[in-house]
């Protein structure tokens, strides 16, 4: 039987990563990695960002969560570790925090999910979801309600991420930027938090774009 995982390791990640045009993963093994981001994305399979990125090995210090959601700091998880690590002794000059459009955990939240873990871990998401309804207005079709919730659940979490101690001794030391997007998988395009004004601009050419420009490399008109 074949083993998808596998296969791909040995016969495309193996000849790129070690091969004669990569010798990228001995240079890593022999100098240590030095990522420059460190990303807390959503598990969902869609929106994985080392795929979603391109990124080599190397480039980010991973960490997910459903929902890309941070709770609020406390002393000994999974994630207060990975920041001590990432940020602390790696030092990490950039933090994303990426969910992205059409995501479960959200519609779990929204839906109100009585399954014990998962309620459990987004309980302190629910101000994001009625920050959303606020924004939306309370009678607004649910897809809005919701794309406007998965914001704001990055939002919360970029917000809480503010608590951890290695996160608020980077920031103290002027040596971390934190960033928000949101990866909209229908559009193919990512957006990014503007502080300015409160919103999520798209940073990227999207699919309509992208079409477009393919369209004019082939025209010979
Ligand atoms: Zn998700």
């Amino acid at each position: 039987m074949t083993d998808k995982l596998l296969e791909g390791f040995e016969n495309r990640f193996l000849p790129k990563a070690y091969g004669d045009d990569g010798a990228l993963m001995p240079e890593l093994v022999e100098y240590g990695q030095k990522p420059d981001y460190m990303i807390i994305s959503c598990a969902d399979s869609r929106a994985d960002p080392g795929i979603i990125f391109d990124a080599n090995p190397g480039v980010f210090f991973g960490f997910k969560a459903i929902g890309a959601i941070v709770r609020p700091y406390k002393e000994g998880t999974a994630l207060a570790a990975c920041l001590q690590f990432a940020l602390h002794h790696l030092k990490v000059p950039k933090l994303y925090v990426v969910g992205h459009t059409h995501c479960g955990a959200v519609q779990a939240l929204h839906d109100n999910t009585d399954d014990t873990d998962l309620a459990s871990f987004m309980d302190v998401m629910h101000d994001a979801m009625e920050q959303a309804r606020k924004i939306t207005g309370h009678d607004n079709d649910e897809e809005l309600l919701l794309r406007e919730a998965e914001r704001q659940v990055v939002n919360l979490s970029a917000k809480n991420l503010e608590t951890y101690p290695a996160v608020r001794e980077a920031l103290d030391e002027n040596r971390l930027i934190i960033e928000r997007l949101i990866f909209d998988m229908s559009e193919g395009r990512m957006l990014r938090y503007n502080s300015q004004s409160g919103t999520y601009d798209p940073v990227t050419k999207g699919l309509a774009e992208l079409k477009s420009s393919r369209h004019d490399d082939k025209c010979t008109c």
